[in-house]
């Protein structure tokens, strides 16, 4: 996650009014009853009131750099990625960093979560298996319960792995006969050849 954090001190008043700290550090102004983020009456102040869902990012991270060039209009869900430190490909989300290993990876490295909102998970497919693995390696009874579960549960999929290893089977079968013969075939004429010496 990337840290904002207030660099420069604080000017003691914006527009006249005393400038305060919200609770995340945000510089305020009172109004009201209640207080406005500094940052956030900049960007009004040139495009109009802040559409619901949305917030206001410092493009430099940097939360008391209120300057309009450094401000940017971001729909709450892609201001969260920014901060974990998402990367766009030609406008689109592409790369993000795992949680565990921490490298930057394309999107396609992590496993989708169940359910209709298309997230990935934080960790990368390859922690994950590494994560499962070491924990069936601890529980070597609950993993294969697990396993005996996921079969019951999953007759389709139980079924097509079940298929492709009888398939795999049976072809290292076939190659095995394959070699078998010739090896017999050829141990025959050698056993014929030294009979026949035997006779002569
Ligand atoms: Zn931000
Ligand atoms: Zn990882």
């Amino acid at each position: 996650m990337k840290d904002i954090r207030n660099t420069k001190p604080l000017p003691a008043r914006f527009n006249g009014h005393k400038i305060t700290q919200s609770k995340d550090q945000y510089p305020c102004i009172a109004e009201g009853k209640g207080h406005k983020m500094v940052h956030v009456l900049v960007w009004e102040r040139e495009h109009g009131p802040k559409p619901p869902g949305y917030d206001i990012h410092h493009k430099d991270f940097d939360k008391t750099n209120w300057v309009h060039d450094n401000l940017e209009l971001l729909t709450k869900s892609d201001h969260k990625r920014v901060h974990a430190g998402w990367i766009k490909t030609k406008g689109e989300w592409s790369h993000k960093p795992c949680t565990k290993c921490h490298e930057l990876l394309p999107l396609s490295n992590f496993y989708l979560k169940k359910g209709p909102t298309k997230c990935t998970y934080s960790k990368c497919k390859q922690c994950q298996i590494q994560i499962r693995i070491e924990w069936a390696r601890k529980n070597p009874e609950l993993a294969a319960e697990k396993q005996r579960d996921w079969h019951k549960n999953n007759p389709e999929k139980s079924r097509a792995i079940k298929d492709r290893q009888n398939a795999r089977r049976k072809g290292k079968k076939r190659i095995r006969t394959d070699k078998r013969i010739i090896w017999e075939r050829a141990n025959y004429q050698k056993r014929k050849a030294t009979r026949t010496d035997m006779r002569d």
